[in-house]
């Protein structure tokens, strides 16, 4: 994209600091009534009347957590906020607005960053937030991206990772494992195209988990679920880093143990039938495997009734004393003590 002769190429340094930031925010729209001050003063000014105010941010560092030969920059911005969303969501919250700090090569002409900017606003736009600020500057390598993000929750509707009790159901949102394979798939078409570039790819196959690669959603729509089904889940935290380290930061923080049912973990077809393409394992990639957004939560019993007929929410197992520790129940009824692989970044 960026090597593209015939795209336009307009220096950075053509429009100096000021005009760069104008340029890429003056199409946003203010709609929160939360946001007095946006962009363009010292600081943005919010008020938030009788709530709570939950914070968050995540920093998205170019060779770290994206590679550019395969993520466009408009995929790269949508996803830059989304991820902040999911932690928003994971306490319950609704994102109101975010800030966007980039830190930028010059190998980067501007119609490079409108993409990123781009993506940015369908993802404003799509969640309904605003943006408030940021911070621009120079980089001496690749791309920087830190965005953060603020939400507001009733006082009683905030939900910690810590409220776990034993007998409590576990809960997890969607399907596992797809933006993992999805990442297989991409790192694989970009060894192929190495070899012979000529070659274009075929995703189609794989058209599901390349999106929730590439283009993950925050789980928005389930904290609205949840509340419409009168559900106040007793601790939840977002699936970043994969199933298995989630659950153990949950029992953690709860101080209690787990059963989680191999057989009930949801995984999408395409993820099953890529996962034997591959010959790997779906259940490892579940819960090793990251960056699906999901939401994952532990529901009181009583309120069982209200979840068990909808196709959003499995339930995958249930919460323990903390002295019976975490498992993993398997198919052949083996328990396996739950391990936290993690994921990391595209390199490990
Ligand atoms: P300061 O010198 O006080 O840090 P800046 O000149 O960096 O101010 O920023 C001017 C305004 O533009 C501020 O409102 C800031 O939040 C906003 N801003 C700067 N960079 C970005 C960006 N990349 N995206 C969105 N807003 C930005
Ligand atoms: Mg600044």
């Amino acid at each position: 994209m960026i090597e593209d002769k015939n795209q336009q190429r307009t220096q950075l340094s053509d429009l100096g600091e000021f005009g760069l930031i104008n340029h890429l925010t003056e199409h946003f729209e203010i709609k929160q009534s939360s946001t007095l001050k946006g962009v363009g003063d010292d600081a943005a000014v919010l008020k938030f009347e009788n709530k709570k105010v939950v914070v968050t941010t995540d920093l998205l560092l170019e060779g770290v957590h994206f590679d550019l030969s395969y993520v466009p920059l408009k995929h790269l911005g949508y996803k830059a906020v989304v991820v902040n969303l999911s932690d928003v969501c994971a306490m319950n919250a609704q994102a109101s607005q975010i800030t966007v700090s980039i830190a930028v090569s010059n190998r980067f002409p501007l119609e490079a960053l409108e993409d990123l900017y781009a993506g940015i606003q369908t993802a404003a736009k799509i969640y309904n937030v605003d943006l408030i600020g940021g911070d621009t500057t120079s980089s001496t390598t690749g791309l920087l991206i830190s965005v953060t993000a603020i939400g507001e929750v009733e006082d009683e509707e905030v939900v910690y990772r810590d409220g776990a009790r034993p007998n409590d159901l576990l809960v997890v949102s969607g399907d596992l494992g797809g933006a993992y394979m999805g990442l297989q798939v991409l790192e694989r078409e970009k060894e192929v195209f190495k070899v012979n570039p000529n070659n274009q790819p075929d995703l189609e196959p794989y058209t599901y988990i390349v999106e929730r690669q590439l283009k993950p959603e925050a789980r928005k729509d389930i904290v609205q679920l949840l509340k419409d089904l009168k559900v106040k889940p007793t601790a939840m935290i977002d699936i970043s880093d994969g199933l298995s380290s989630e659950i153990m930061h949950l029992c953690k923080a709860s101080d209690v143990g787990c059963d989680l049912y191999e057989e009930k973990i949801p995984l999408d077809p395409q993820v099953i039938s890529t996962c034997e393409e591959f010959n790997i394992d779906s259940t490892t990639i579940a819960l090793n495997g990251g960056e699906d957004y999901e939401l994952l939560m532990t529901i009181s019993q009583d309120d069982y009734p209200k979840i068990k007929a909808n196709p959003n929410l499995t339930v995958i197992g249930y919460m323990k004393a903390s002295n019976e520790g975490m498992h993993l129940v398997t198919r052949a009824d083996t328990r396996i003590p739950l391990k936290a692989q993690g994921w990391k970044n595209f390199n490990d």
